[in-house]
Parts: C-alpha cells; sequence; structure tokens
C-alpha cells in the first residue's frame, strides 16, 4: 500500500514537469508529448535529473553538436539511481544502457530534447537558439566496444562501438530510407521503405476503387527520407 501511495505521487510529480518539455520536444519528434506515455514522461525527468549532474561537462564543437561523454552519464546516472533506492540501482542502471544500445535514434533525441530544455534554462539569454536549434548528440567514450569481427546483423539500427584506425573515407552521401510513390491516376502517395537503398514499386493503389499500377517515384515528396551515410575502412 505505501508502495502504491508513492507511485501516485511520483506519477503526479511527474506530470507537473512534463509542461517544461513541450516547446523543446516539438523540435525531435512530432508527437504530442502530452499524449506520449507516462514511461517516455518518466524518461524525460528521469534523464533531466541525471544530465543536469553533468550539465558543466556538455560542450559544443560545431554549432549544433553536443558532445556527452558516456563515462561522466554512466556515473552521474548511477548516482541518480542510487540517490532514489540503493536496491534497485544496478538494474536500472543496466535497462538504461540497453536502451540506449536498443533504441538509439528515439534515446538520443529524447537525450537531446533533455539538454536543448537545460541550456535554455541555464542560459536564458540564448533561449530562443536553444528553442530553434536542434541538437545533435555525439556520445563518446561509449561502452561496451564491440570488435569487428563480432558485429552482426543483427545489430542493425542499434548503436554499436567499435575502435580502430580508418584508412579510408568516402563522401558522405544520402542513403534513400524511404521514398513516396505517387499515383499516377489519382496521385495519392504512398511510403515504400528502402533496404540498402534498393526500392519497389508499389504493387497497388491505396485508394479504394482506383486500380492504378502505375506510380511515379516523387524525390521532393514530404514522405521520402534519406540518412547521411559514409563508407569507411
Ligand atoms: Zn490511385
Amino acid at each position: 500500500m505505501a508502495a502504491r501511495a508513492s507511485g501516485n505521487k511520483r506519477q503526479r510529480l511527474v506530470n507537473t514537469q512534463i509542461a517544461q518539455f513541450v516547446e523543446y520536444w516539438d523540435l525531435y519528434f512530432t508527437t504530442d508529448l502530452n499524449k506520449e506515455s507516462s514511461e517516455c514522461h518518466q524518461a524525460l525527468v528521469l534523464y533531466k535529473e541525471i544530465l543536469e549532474r553533468i550539465r558543466t561537462g556538455l560542450t559544443f564543437k560545431l554549432e549544433s553538436s553536443l558532445y556527452l561523454n558516456f563515462y561522466s552519464f554512466l556515473e552521474a546516472a548511477k548516482k541518480t539511481f542510487n540517490y532514489h533506492d540503493e536496491n534497485t540501482a544496478e538494474t536500472k542502471l543496466s535497462e538504461l544502457q540497453a536502451e540506449l544500445i536498443n533504441f538509439p535514434e528515439r534515446t538520443l533525441n529524447i537525450i537531446a530534447a533533455v539538454c536543448s530544455c537545460i541550456l535554455g534554462e541555464h542560459f536564458s539569454e540564448n533561449r530562443t537558439y536553444f528553442l530553434t536549434t536542434k541538437l545533435k548528440v555525439q556520445l563518446f567514450n561509449h561502452i561496451p566496444i564491440t570488435s569487428m569481427k563480432s558485429i552482426k546483423a543483427s545489430m542493425y539500427k542499434k548503436l554499436v562501438t567499435i575502435r580502430g584506425t580508418v584508412v579510408r573515407t568516402s563522401l558522405a552521401r544520402p542513403l534513400l530510407v524511404e521514398m513516396q510513390f505517387n499515383c499516377v491516376k489519382c496521385n495519392r502517395p504512398q511510403r515504400v521503405k528502402s533496404t540498402d537503398g534498393k526500392l519497389e514499386s508499389p504493387v497497388k493503389c491505396i485508394t479504394i476503387g482506383c486500380r492504378s499500377k502505375m506510380f511515379i517515384q516523387s524525390r521532393s515528396g514530404i514522405m521520402t527520407k534519406t540518412i547521411d551515410w559514409q563508407e569507411l575502412r
């Protein structure tokens, strides 16, 4: 009974803190923050608590690149979890690390939104900058380090840290992730996911009653998405 009461109290506390993230959230996500899950709300509050501890260590190198020392981040997380409950600290810390490895894109965006919020608060004279600039979080000192030979296909889209010497690099090129195809008959757009930059045209139109089998790629369509891609040797 006591545990539940403190859980509710914590939830109420989280609810009152969500408002501060809203305008920064919109820089990174297209969803409505108020409609996100309570896990997401709790994560924001937690990351803020952790990152506040290392605020002075958050450094900028290029204009919108924010360098985050993973080692300091882990130390700060450990302190935070110990502060809340020493018994669960180890488990919570592993969960936090697993989340970053398994869902790097979302997690790094959450971290970036929280950093924007922290920096916007502390450097209020530059608040406008942090409200309008999407930060790119660059992790360094990330562990564990994966050896080249143990990289597997299952690690695709996960966060993998390797160490080595780069002998040759290609220019950064856009790699197609999703392409918009427009129906030639009704012009209805549909999204096609691309694997390794390869594409297959849709087989049928999604408009009910439209039997068109012809589609035109729309490179400038809003559904078309590319990522920067670079080959290293
Ligand atoms: Zn159609």
